[in-house]
């Protein structure tokens, strides 16, 4: 079938939280050395090729936030919701000068390709920080028309259950849906 060869090995772990808070978003976190490096996407990433979605950098976090689900506090005081909603491990598939960049330089430079290896996303990935609005914060995440791409699944709009627990972020706002742990 002519396919393009997958991506082998992992430079480390990747996870994407559904965050229902103040706003709805995707924690979208990639492991660079000991943190947890992070972008807020609004929509959530698409497997389409053709879609690009704003990707705001967000603060690092440690890698035992991988897992986390549960409650959290919102900014106006209310209850938000987190589940992961994928998971996985990633290979650092970004080129500089006929070499892979390491993925901190890649960070540095506002270019990294990864090829994830999820529950519901695979394949090549581009994060291109744009600077849109004069904002050194917005990136934008767009999938690479590889094997994996799809214009059909939008696991974003259809599958929202946490591959971990199987609860959505309905149930753990529920009334004993959760846990504050
Ligand atoms: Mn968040």
């Amino acid at each position: 079938m002519g396919q393009a060869p997958r991506a082998v090995g992992s430079d480390g772990i990747f996870v994407v939280q559904r965050h229902d808070g103040s706003s709805l978003h995707y924690d979208v976190r990639l492991q660079v050395g000991d943190v947890l490096v992070s972008w807020a996407v609004p929509k959530g990433p698409s497997l389409d090729p053709r879609t690009r979605r704003l990707a705001v950098r967000t603060a690092d976090h440690a890698l035992d936030h991988a897992t986390f689900e549960g409650r959290t506090g919102t900014a106006r005081g209310g209850v938000g919701t987190v589940i992961v909603w994928d998971s996985g491990e990633f290979v650092n598939l970004t080129m500089s000068g006929g070499a892979r960049l390491p993925a901190s330089d890649a960070l540095e430079a506002g270019h990294l390709k990864v090829a994830l290896r999820g529950t519901k996303l695979a394949g090549a990935f581009a994060l291109t920080r744009t600077a849109m609005g004069g904002d050194q914060r917005n990136w934008l995440l767009v999938k690479v028309d590889d094997q994996d791409a799809d214009t059909e699944y939008d696991p974003a709009s259809t599958d929202l259950r946490s591959v971990l627990s199987g609860r959505s972020n309905d149930d753990l706002a529920a009334p004993h849906g959760g846990s504050d742990d």
